[in-house]
């Protein structure tokens, strides 16, 4: 299919799992993950009214972004290192993905600098698994206020990436202890956090049915990205 009619596609699948929860549809925004993807995907993309874009790179961003249309919105998903929270701060509305509270006060220390505040989602690792970054949901108990008292940051809500499975339904019991990790953390807080970004190609569905408002979409929408790809050389 086309990237018109992918977009079509998954604006219809987000419609309807929305429908099916009995939440309106414009509760879940897409966020079209363009990581490896260049400058004419994204014109495409904008030409077809999808504003909002993913990076995970910050030097692929950095190179990018200023080939993109100025309509194009961005957010960075990605393991953020703290030499390239400047880059962040400058090229992102928002930044997902937070996993320390050093990271944090890094990003509120340049946000500052820039003179702005920096809207950011918590990365939680909510498998505990030992090759992913993320808060383990004991951490950001204990650290939740002190992220929350750094003077440049906006807690905006949650994000994870949860195990892959090639079954949709074996990730929902991820997404809705991120939900219930979002509800604690509002009661601590006691603000209302308004995001939960969870859910990518293969389980999106799943993710707004337990509650997603940001859904991270990138292979369905683009097609298979190039780095995945197998080269010949490795195809046997
Ligand atoms: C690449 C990526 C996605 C998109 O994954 P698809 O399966 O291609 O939709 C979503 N979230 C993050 C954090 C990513 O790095």
């Amino acid at each position: 299919m086309s990237l018109p009619e992918n977009l079509i596609s998954i604006q219809q699948r987000i419609a309807a799992a929305c429908a099916r929860t009995g939440r309106a549809a414009d509760s879940v925004t897409l966020l079209a993950v363009s990581k490896t993807h260049p400058p004419e995907t994204i014109r495409a993309a904008v030409a077809c009214g999808q504003w909002l874009f993913g990076e995970n790179k910050i030097q692929e961003a950095k190179a990018k972004i200023p080939l993109c249309p100025g309509k194009a919105r961005w957010q960075f998903i990605g393991h953020l290192q703290s030499n390239k929270v400047r880059d962040a701060v400058e090229l992102f509305e928002l930044i997902q993905g937070v996993d320390s509270l050093a990271i944090a006060q890094e990003i509120s220390k340049r946000a500052e600098q820039a003179a702005k505040t920096m809207p950011i989602l918590i990365e939680v690792n909510v498998a505990g698994e030992a090759s992913k970054y993320g808060y383990a949901p004991e951490r950001l108990r204990a650290e939740l206020k002190e992220l929350n008292a750094l003077p440049r940051i906006e807690i905006q809500g949650l994000m994870a990436i949860p195990p892959f499975t090639p079954v949709p339904e074996k990730a929902r019991p991820y997404f809705q202890k991120l939900r219930e990790l979002k509800v604690e953390c509002e009661t601590v807080l006691g603000a209302t956090l308004p995001h939960l970004s969870m859910g990518m190609s293969g389980d999106f569905e799943v993710a707004i049915e337990e509650g997603a408002t940001l859904v991270r979409i990138g292979t369905a929408l683009f097609g298979e990205r190039l780095s995945s790809l197998r080269r010949p050389a490795e195809a046997n």
